[in-house]
């Protein structure tokens, strides 16, 4: 089977290469055929100087009228060049230490540039292009040629000719799904649409090989969820939970009353938890609607009732948070919370401690990452399990936390956008409860959408909010794969701002390379208020709290998706105070800042994540995933929001015709399962 051979087995690939592999996660020829390209270059035909879009890679013919003239710029050769299109318009050409191209190109010779448009005042130029022969250029155009991710060393045609010889070794019967689901809904073979991903004939038959993939992974994953959503359903409440006095008591302290919204969700909470089965239920709702306090109101029904309750967080900044809020809730409130917290950069002796008490029973409330799910730690009687921002940890481990105990109460929270017909088919194992309101306090976010000369601006706004006992935060992008780059990003930025700060404003940083306990610093004495103005990277995208943080402002908005930048903005607005987003764009281009502009208009983080991908267009099928959603691998639950209904028919219907699965025509698919332990096929984004 291609999934068991080794890389270096194909022709061409030697050891070093296999290494190179490696460290993009290729082992097998498998894992190869299923290194789909990050998108495709197609070579379109030739445009004029006039057509030509700055910005964009585009090729443009004509002929060589200035002659070339080398400059030198320290170490750096500069050989500048006109092309001169058939309309008499002309574009300079610029090359960096290409000397030779003096003897190559001859006035008066026609040729072939591709390269970035750009535009320099009134003029256009391209830096660096490449030259095409009218033959070489011809064989290319109309194709989609392949853009793998590569890594150092690793060239973008080796990959290329490995994939080729790959698709060799692949059986051409390979199937995965029963015949009467390819009779209902026609598509092409599964190795027919591998190798249309790979090497597609045009834009359509790309299209049509990935609607078939996607539709096969969110198939394999409806198929699993519904097979857990059957086991799920009988689950016995080994855990009956009746409601105490001190729940009622908290909540009668508390400074502010429920919302509507989240009033209905407790009560789904405590008749779920007191019900004949184990509670299996998500709350979603959009960022600041307040679905930790429900969380910790579980929790505390489950503590009242003589049990221990976990909950898991993705980040370790975030579990940290959730155990401060809880502990001053203790100290406030005085509730029945004996809380620990598990952490994977905690020392080992404290490790062994928090071990010892959830063992014991001492703790009856445990906080923390995927550490909770280690096999050193035993529960004494986990009955409730929550997971915050789920959506971030897999189906696994989500289960991996409930086997834990002996099969007690899941909860699971998320701020995912996604409509409740979507989310009903995508958690499918999971009730579904949605909080639909805002707490009453909170006053609109004001948005801005603005170029970098509007900088100096917002420092001096950020100053003024400070000075006002506020807090702000500065989002730097993480800069592609370039691990060192974005980490200098992050610190240079910083500089540059306390620079441009008043001295008595407090700036530090923070982003995912620094140690954890660092992060956890940083973010302590931020909500502390020991710092007023926090520099990140998107590490504090996912739920932090800081009420009193009231200004967020992004560079390089451009640079992420919709959907993240919303949950960026949900770091503000979480308190009394008015709070404000701004957006700073380095790309003024009219489609750039009208993509931005959907955040001014709304702040309905579905209908913002829809927008996003409308103007997207299905041509860029490949484009910037968003983050934090369900990370499928082709699938996305927005865009293809009607495979995935259709997917979810189909899954209906064999399980119709097949429960058990075990007709013949189920075979392949079940193999499948085998082979892939699972939920392999989904690639859950783990961090
Ligand atoms: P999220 O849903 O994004 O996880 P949180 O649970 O962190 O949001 O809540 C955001 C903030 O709103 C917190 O400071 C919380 O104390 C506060 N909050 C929660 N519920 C209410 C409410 N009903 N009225 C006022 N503030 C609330
Ligand atoms: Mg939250």
């Amino acid at each position: 089977m291609s999934d068991a051979i080794p890389v270096n087995r194909i022709k061409g690939v030697g050891e070093k290469t296999a290494a190179l592999f490696g460290k993009i996660n290729v082992y097998t020829i498998d894992d190869l055929i299923r290194h789909y390209p990050r998108d495709y270059e197609t070579y379109d035909a030739p445009v004029s100087v006039r057509e030509a879009v700055p910005g964009k890679l585009q090729t443009i013919y004509g002929q060589i009228t200035a002659i070339p003239n080398i400059k030198k710029v320290r170490n750096l050769s500069i050989l500048n060049a006109v092309l001169k299109d058939s309309n008499g318009e002309s574009i300079q050409l610029t090359f960096f230490n290409m000397p030779f191209l003096k003897k190559v190109l001859k006035p008066g010779g026609f040729y072939l540039f591709r390269g970035l448009i750009q535009q320099r005042g009134i003029h256009k130029i391209m830096e660096q292009p490449r030259m095409f022969t009218w033959d070489e250029y011809q064989k290319k155009t109309g194709r989609l040629l392949p853009r793998y991710a590569l890594t150092k060393g690793l060239t973008n045609q080796t990959v290329q000719k490995s994939v080729a010889q790959a698709l060799e070794y692949y059986p051409p019967e390979k199937e995965y799904l029963p015949q009467m689901i390819l009779q209902k809904y026609p598509m092409l073979s599964h190795r027919e649409a591998i190798y249309a991903l790979h090497f597609p004939e045009s834009r359509e038959e790309l299209l049509t090989a990935r609607n078939r993939m996607v539709f096969e992974e969110f198939f394999s994953f409806l198929l699993v969820l519904r097979k857990n959503k059957e086991l799920a359903a009988k689950t016995e409440n080994h855990f009956p939970m009746y409601e105490t006095a001190d729940t009622v008591r908290f909540l009668e302290q508390l400074p502010f009353p429920l919302t509507k919204a989240q009033k209905k969700v407790w009560g789904e909470l405590r008749e779920d938890m007191g019900s004949p089965y184990a509670m299996n239920r998500l709350i979603q709702g959009d960022v600041g609607s307040g679905k930790t306090i429900l969380a910790v109101l579980a929790l505390l029904m489950c503590a009242a009732n003589g049990y221990q309750g976990a909950m898991m967080a993705p980040t370790e900044v975030l579990a940290v948070q959730h155990f401060e809020t809880i502990s001053g809730y203790v100290k406030k409130y005085g509730i029945a919370f004996r809380p620990v917290l598990l952490t994977g950069s905690m020392t080992a002796k404290e490790k062994r401690e928090a071990y010892a008490k959830i063992a014991s029973g001492e703790a009856n409330l445990i906080i923390g990452t995927h550490a909770l799910i280690q096999e050193k730690v035993e529960y004494s009687s986990l009955a409730l399990v929550v997971t915050d921002e789920q959506h971030r940890f897999g189906v696994r481990q989500r289960e991996t936390l409930a086997a834990k105990g002996s099969e007690p109460h899941v909860l699971v929270m998320s701020a995912t956008p996604i409509p409740r017909t979507l989310a009903i088919i995508l958690y499918g194992d999971l009730k579904v409860s949605v909080i639909d309101e805002l707490p009453a306090n909170r006053l609109p976010i004001k948005n801005c959408v603005v170029g970098t000369s509007y900088r100096p601006k917002a420092y001096e706004f950020i100053a003024k909010e400070v000075a006002a006992g506020r807090q702000a935060y500065v989002i730097c992008p993480m800069v592609e794969e370039g691990e060192s780059e974005d980490l200098e990003n992050v610190v240079d930025y910083t500089e540059k701002l306390r620079a441009a700060l008043p001295p008595s404003v407090q700036v530090a940083y923070l982003h995912g390379k620094m140690r954890p306990s660092d992060k956890n610093r940083i973010m302590e004495e931020f909500a502390a208020k020991e710092i007023d103005v926090l520099v990140s990277t998107t590490v504090i995208e996912v739920g932090i709290n800081v009420p009193n943080a009231t200004v967020m402002m992004v560079e390089n908005a451009e640079r992420f998706g919709l959907a993240q930048l919303h949950q960026l903005r949900g770091r503000v607005g979480r308190g009394e105070f008015q709070s404000y987003c701004i957006f700073i764009s380095t790309s003024e281009a009219k489609e750039t800042m009208e993509r931005l502009q959907i955040l001014n208009h709304s702040n309905d983080g579905f209908h913002i994540a829809s927008e996003d991908l409308k103007l997207r267009g299905p041509g860029d099928i490949f484009g910037i995933r968003q983050s934090g959603e369900f990370a499928f691998v082709l699938g996305d639950i927005y865009t293809d929001a009607n495979i995935l209904k259709e997917a979810s028919d189909a899954v209906e219907q064999l399980l119709v015709s097949d429960p058990e699965l075990t007709d013949d025509d189920s075979l392949a698919l079940v193999n499948y399962f085998k082979e892939h332990t699972a939920v392999n096929v989904v690639d859950f984004r783990t961090i």
